[in-house]
């Protein structure tokens, strides 16, 4: 049988990582990795972290065995709240919530995709953004929900295509399963507004759409954590039913320890808690049979946090931090093109928020940079903000402006 399986082509990103490890010029700019750098291009431990760190190895009661099948509940619990608004929630006060710790966002998303392939009674597609995170497209297609998209970027203006977006949903059959990133989108840096939002809540009532929220970047697109789960928040109160994957990896800095909810909340009926006690029942089913039990490292990390309110403080500071040197990343590499007076218009780049900017290279001027400058960024002409520091940022602006040139 081993012969019958085809190659695989290559995760696009991590061979542009190995790409540019490969890349012996001293002068080489990652701005491919979707994880957060200081201004020295150095991965960042968080010091809230390296406390949560200091506490736990000094705790005599530690051990190393198995979590709970749902994970840990002083995580999962405070993990909820962060997302859905704080325990006065309506959904949190009315226990209309179930979580399971997952091995972060991609596991959320993929135990949310499981669960609806089996139990989601409507039609069992699943509309993404155009563009989307990659792997948004496996994890589906993995679990058998086919796919379909809705416009999101609008090439012209680099902002969003709402009135494309909103065709697509309420063209789309109803009680389809929608995509949404909470904030930050990825790979576009675009998100709706409020009232945007608000409009889309009300589309998708009309359909009777299911939303299936994504959120990887809540306290690193404002440095708020309440202003960026700002959407979620508003369909909760709305009292929609609806699922959320949750990452930890980018606003804990915890990427590798694979720190991450899923959370289904159901509607405000009589007999909601019920119904809740259902679905967590065959959440533990499914989680049973795919890792069994939750890694305990990361989530206690941020358990630890999470429950200690001078912690929670210091995180909100390091959360600013991160989004603050982002932002100002992004008005140095603008202004810097702006006095270089390259062509096109570039407010985009303080327009867009979050990780990402979609600086609207094509494909080709991103291969040129790559060959010519030894910057590195995806093919989509996505770059990482945080790839970016107070030393590269005018030979990245001046290797941009040769390349729009030519
Ligand atoms: N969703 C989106 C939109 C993301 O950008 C990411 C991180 N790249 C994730 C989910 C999940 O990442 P992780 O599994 O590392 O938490």
């Amino acid at each position: 049988t081993a012969q019958v399986v085809p190659q695989a082509p290559e995760d696009p990103l991590f061979g542009l990582m190995a790409a540019y490890r490969a890349d012996k010029d001293p002068k080489k700019v990652d701005l491919g990795i979707g994880a957060y750098r200081d201004n020295n291009a150095k991965p960042w431990v968080l010091p809230v972290v390296k406390k949560a760190d200091e506490i736990l190895r000094n705790d005599p009661e530690l051990n190393h065995e198995y979590a709970p099948i749902a994970g840990i509940p002083t995580f999962t619990g405070k993990a909820a709240e962060l997302i859905l608004g704080g325990a006065d929630s309506p959904a949190i006060k009315e226990k209309r919530v179930t979580s399971v710790q997952t091995i972060s966002g991609t596991g959320a998303v993929h135990l949310g995709a499981l669960f609806l392939a089996k139990f989601f009674p409507g039609n069992k597609k699943v509309y993404l953004s155009n563009p989307t995170w990659a792997n948004h497209n496996q994890i589906f297609t993995n679990v058998g929900i086919p796919i379909a998209q809705y416009p999101y970027f609008d090439k012209a203006t680099k902002g969003l295509d709402f009135e494309g977006m909103k065709k697509a949903l309420l063209g789309a059959e109803d009680r389809s399963i929608i995509l949404l990133h909470a904030c930050a989108h990825n790979p576009t840096g675009v998100d709706p507004t409020l009232d945007q939002w608000k409009e889309i809540a009300q589309i998708i009532r009309q359909k009777s759409h299911f939303p299936f929220f994504d959120t990887a970047y809540q306290g690193f697109a404002t440095g708020d954590l309440m202003k960026d789960n700002a959407a979620v928040r508003y369909f909760v109160e709305q009292g929609f039913e609806l699922v959320v994957a949750q990452s930890f990896a980018k606003n804990f800095g915890l990427y590798g320890e694979r720190a991450g909810c899923f959370h289904v909340v159901t509607g405000p009926a009589s007999d909601a808690q019920e119904t809740i006690t259902r679905i967590a029942s065959q959440l533990a089913i499914l989680q049973r049979s795919e890792i069994s039990n939750p890694p305990l490292y990361g989530a206690r990390i941020a358990s630890t946090v999470l429950n200690d309110k001078a912690l929670f403080a210091e995180w909100e500071e390091n959360l600013r931090t991160m989004s603050g040197r982002i932002i100002d990343m992004r008005k140095a590499l603008r202004s810097k093109l702006e006095e270089l007076g390259t062509p096109g218009t570039w407010n985009h780049i303080t327009d867009q928020i979050g990780m990402f900017s979609f600086t609207g290279l094509t494909e080709k001027q991103v291969l040129k940079v790559r060959e010519d400058a030894h910057v590195y960024m995806t093919k989509n002409g996505r770059i990482s903000m945080a790839g970016l520091n107070t030393n590269n940022v005018e030979y990245v602006a001046k290797a941009f402006d040769k390349v729009v040139r030519e």
